[in-house]
């Protein structure tokens, strides 16, 4: 059984399904999913949605795509509240995002300081989103005393030492499986696997050989094949292993 650390059920394009296919997992070898938020509202469904599986969580955070001019500072006093439900363990999905909105990194460099603080207050771990910012993420994370995981990684095996070296967990998703993906699996394989994750980043990031489909929790199976075959590992093994390793990070 596998643990889909990062799925976004509150997407639109899951509309009306989110929680036929939550319910569907464990029968497809999904042992838990984690929801994390993006804003105020999506982190209100995350944990709406996670209510009725005692298998699935949810993680509340702003995440930087939605930092813009209009982004309110305030709201972060709303993610704290809800962080305090009994279903949160994580505060994400937060980070930066230089690919697109670079023109707002000062003010997510500021959101994302505040929500590290608010995961040091909750003794709460964080899911990091670095697109593009691997420098100022790190930099950011330096001055931050609790735990996390570098969700979707895709920076080097050399980056990767330096997140290890901070403490944090290191997750994959089905980029994983694709043929141009070499540095993702070069990192994968320098990775001590009990500081490696796996995850979907529903609905996008379909592994191969669903690329270009809605993706669904189901399909971490592929990353976990994936993953056992660059580690010369069993399926078994890899997805024993990944599945404690989130456990222990969400206490699970
Ligand atoms: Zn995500």
């Amino acid at each position: 059984m596998v643990f889909d650390t990062h799925a976004h059920y509150d997407d639109k394009r899951f509309e009306g399904e989110a929680i036929d296919i939550i319910a569907s997992l464990p029968a497809q070898g999904v042992c838990n999913v984690l929801l994390p938020g993006c804003n105020v509202e999506s982190s209100k469904k995350c944990i709406e949605l996670c209510e009725n599986f005692d298998y699935a969580f949810a993680a509340v955070g702003y995440h930087p795509s939605e930092v813009d001019e209009n982004s309110d500072i305030k709201d972060l006093e709303i993610i704290e509240e809800l962080a305090r439900n009994k279903k949160v363990r994580a505060i994400g999905e937060i980070g930066l995002e230089y690919y697109y909105g670079k023109e707002f990194s000062e003010k997510q460099k500021v959101f994302l300081k505040e929500q590290l603080k608010m995961a040091e207050r909750l003794s709460l771990p964080v899911i990091i989103h670095d697109r593009e910012a691997h420098e100022d993420t790190l930099d950011i994370l330096s001055g931050y005393k609790g735990e996390g995981v570098i969700h979707c990684y895709s920076g080097s095996a050399e980056l990767s030492k330096r997140f290890l070296k901070m403490g944090f967990y290191i997750s994959f998703t089905g980029v994983l499986t694709f043929n141009n993906a070499k540095r993702a699996v070069e990192a994968a394989k320098e990775i001590p696997v009990e500081r490696i994750m796996i995850e979907t980043d529903a609905p996008y990031m379909a592994p191969v050989p669903f690329r270009g489909q809605r993706c669904d929790s189901s399909m971490v199976k592929e990353v976990c094949k994936k993953l056992a075959e660059i580690k010369g590992l069993s399926y078994e093994e890899v997805a024993n292993i990944t599945t404690q390793n989130a456990k222990r990070l969400f206490k699970i």
